[in-house]
This record gives C-alpha cells, structure tokens and sequence, in this order.
C-alpha cells in the first residue's frame, strides 16, 4: 500500500509542478517567439537557462495549464529585465536639456520633434529645438520643416559650429522662456572619433540632463555594440528605440536592457509626429512573446475602457444618433488598449494579415490627429463638414490630406448606416444576425 500511495503521490507531484520533461515544448515555443521577436541570440541563450532554471519545481496553479504557468513565469521575468518601475524624464533643470545623440539614419531628427511634441502637449511644456546636425545636407532644413509644421520653435544658426549654435541655444531658451531644449546632433554611418569628440564637447557645454541614445530598432544584432560604444563614451541616462511600427516586435528593447540596464524611455512606432510612446514594460512583454491570449485582452478591455463613456455612446447608438464626437470616443478607447495589432491579433481565431493591422494601425492614428483639428460643433454635426472652407482648414491644421479627409468621413457615413439599422432592429425587438 505505502509503494502505491508513494508512486502515486509521486505522479501527483510531477502532474502539479513543472518538470524538465513538461516544459520542453514550451520552452521550444518560447525560444522561438524571442528569436523571431528579434532579441540578441545571446540574449536569448541566457534567458532560457534563466527561464529553466526558474521555471523547473515550480507548483502548476489550479485550473491552469503548465503551458500557461510557465508563460506566466516568462512574462514576470521578460517585464523583470524589462524594468519594473517607470523611466520618466528627468527635466528638474530651468532649462532643462536633452541630447539626442545616434547614427545616421537611426531617427534623431524624427524623435526630436516627436518628443518637442510630447512635451508640449503632454506635459505642457515649451520646448526649443535646436539644429547642430551641420555635415548631412538638408538635415537642419528638415528639423525646421518638422517645427514648423508642429509650432515648436527651432534654434538653428546654419553651419556654424555647433558648440557655439548650442551655447547661443541656451541663451535663447532662457530668454524666452523654453523650459526644455532638445539638442538634435549629427550622427555618421559609422562611430568613429570625430564625432564622439563633438558630442562630448557638446555635453560638457550644455551638461544635459538627459543624454538620449536614438536607435534603430531594425537593425538587429549590432545593436548591442552601437548601444556600448556611446554608453562608454557618453554615459547615456537613456535609449529611443526606432521603427517598432505596427507589427515589429521590439525584441530589441529587451536585448538593450538585458545588455546595458539602460532604461529604454520612448519608442517610436511611425513617422507621423505623435507616432512616440512612453515605453511600458508589460506592454513590451507581451508584443515581444507575441501572446495569443484572450485572457490578457480581457484584463486590457476590462482595465481600460472607459465604462460610462461606453454605455453613453450604446445609448446614443440605440436611439439612432452617431456623430464623429462619438466614434472619436471610440477610437480613444480603442487606442487606449494600446498596439491595435497586438488586440487584433488577440482575438481568437482572428485571421488577420500584418498588412490589415498596420492599415487600420495606420488609419486610427490619421483619423484622430483630423478628428482632433475639428470643433466640437463639426464633430457634433458632420454634415458641416461638407462646406470646403472647414474642410480646408481642418486639412492644413492637421497636416493631412484631403484623401483622407475623405476616407474618415465616408468611414463614418458607412458606420453610421450600420448603427441605424442596428437601432432599427433593436427597436422592433430582433437583434441582428437572428431570425426575425
Ligand atoms: P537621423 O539621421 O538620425 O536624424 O534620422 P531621421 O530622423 O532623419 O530619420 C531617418 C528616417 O527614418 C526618416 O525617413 C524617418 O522618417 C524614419 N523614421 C524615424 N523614426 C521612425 C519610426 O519610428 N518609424 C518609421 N517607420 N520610420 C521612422
Ligand atoms: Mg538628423
């Protein structure tokens, strides 16, 4: 009897903990989701040692697979090395400098205006752009063009040196009042001398507080080396990672932090102007793991849908009534479950391309930038916007195109036909999709 009770206990045991044998295929799985996510091969070897060894003699929850107990173990430990605690900017100085520093083509430019525009509309800041990329032709007419085109002010003095172009910038920052300045500087194809020379000038000129690595996100393995090579010669207080658009799936930032430590402050996930985000770790994880799970969608939908919003917008859809004020409530819900990608593809059984998820990626982000240079008036009565003055207007302020003025408008022409019969059909006591 005590053999048997012995050998089944044993089974017992093997059945609630994760054992060698259980967590192979798993395992495999995961190895995989990180290669393919693009983290560092020698990330990666480490992580599944790591993960093993954690992993092996852990108790299976109730009710839970051990497939979904050791997900849920990887994930800890992905927003573990991801960084547990929020990286925000340290802008305490009056005024406060950022140094945006990089190769050639990693996104300098783009970020600095990108984050200009963060801070002025997030943080209510006054941000100054400042020029000093004098060696690649064009690049200061293209930081201009990008102020411009948001109103934020750029300091530049043409091809002057720039250690003198960023002393004359913070005079002027303090002379008008700008409380960040955000150093765009030059980058090369290549790390060499010169311009490590320059940037350091640079630093000990204007002692910024922030010395913000940019990053292509695309570039694969050597990004470990770049990140070292300026980490040594800078002493970085952050990373940018670039071009995680749509469906890319920001291995990079893992490979970083697991390297460096550095906190990875924003990324940048499309050319658009406000195409940066904060980064968050729990939201990389699970893009990096590439998760199909509808429990995690739950726990999205449920912590970020705005409830009341909701139930306002299904009364005024039930009563017939649907307006851009509407779906522009909708598509802030939508956007504040994060990566649109990453819920779609939640979805069971969802059948959807990469090209479908960065198009309606894409779209969501066009339609709330025009939504947001329309009055409250026009969003309330859309068919105002059929005079051409505001239409106008409405596509210079935004700086979109008139195309997809029209797209967004015949967008919710056709939605709000769907919700009126939807309404009908409630009303006369069918749903849709029953037998009448
Ligand atoms: P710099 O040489 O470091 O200043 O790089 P730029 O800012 O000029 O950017 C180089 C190219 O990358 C430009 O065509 C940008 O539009 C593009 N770019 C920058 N950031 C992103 C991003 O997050 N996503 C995408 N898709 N393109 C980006
Ligand atoms: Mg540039």
């Amino acid at each position: 009897l005590t053999k048997r009770m012995k050998k089944s206990m044993e089974k017992n045991i093997k059945k609630s903990t994760l054992t060698d044998e259980n967590i192979q295929e798993t395992l495999r799985e995961i190895r995989l989701a990180l290669l393919e996510a693009d983290v560092n091969v020698e990330v990666v070897k480490e992580l599944i040692s790591k993960i093993k060894e954690k992993t092996v003699g852990e108790y299976i929850q109730e009710g839970v697979t051990s497939h979904q107990q050791m997900l849920k173990i990887v994930h800890e430990e992905l927003i573990d090395i991801l960084g547990t605690e929020k990286a925000p900017l340290n802008l305490s100085k009056k005024p406060s400098v950022v140094m945006m520093v990089g190769l050639q083509g990693s996104g300098k430019t783009t970020s600095s205006s990108k984050l200009a525009h963060y801070l002025a509309k997030k943080e209510a800041k006054k941000p100054l752009l400042v020029g000093l990329d004098i060696y690649r032709p064009g690049a200061i007419d293209q930081l201009v063009e990008l102020g411009n085109k948001n109103n934020i002010p750029v300091f530049e003095q043409g091809k002057q040196s720039p250690l003198k172009t960023a002393k004359q910038a913070l005079e002027f920052a303090e002379k008008n009042g700008h409380d960040v300045v955000i150093l765009d500087t030059a980058g090369r194809l290549q790390i060499d001398k010169d311009l490590m020379n320059e940037l350091n000038d640079l630093r000990k000129i204007t002692s910024p507080n922030e010395t913000l690595l940019v990053v292509d996100g695309m570039i694969g393995q050597e990004i470990i080396n770049v990140t070292n090579e300026f980490n040594n010669q800078l002493k970085l207080t952050g990373v940018i990672v670039t071009k995680l658009d749509g469906d890319a799936r920001g291995g990079a930032t893992l490979s970083i932090r697991y390297m460096t430590k550095l906190p990875i402050k924003f990324i940048g996930e499309g050319e658009g102007v406000s195409a940066l985000a904060p980064f968050y770790p729990k939201r990389m994880a699970d893009r990096i793991l590439g998760m199909g799970d509808i429990e995690t969608l739950f726990e999205k939908v449920v912590d970020n849908i705005d409830e009341r919003s909701m139930q306002k917008t299904m009364k005024r859809m039930f009563m017939g009534q649907f307006d851009l004020e509407d779906l522009r409530n909708q598509l802030v819900q939508v956007s504040k479950m994060g990566n649109i990608g990453g819920i779609m593809k939640m979805m069971p059984n969802a059948k959807i391309s990469d090209n479908q998820i960065s198009d309606a990626q894409r779209k969501l982000v066009v339609f709330s930038i025009l939504m947001d240079s329309m009055t409250l008036k026009e969003r309330r009565e859309p068919k105002l916007l059929k005079s051409l003055t505001r239409k106008n207007r409405i596509i210079s302020g935004s700086g979109r195109t008139e195309k997809e003025l029209n797209e967004l408008i015949n967008s919710f022409e056709k939605g709000k036909k769907q919700v009126l019969e939807m309404a009908k059909m409630m009303k006369s006591g069918r749903m849709p999709g029953m037998p009448g």
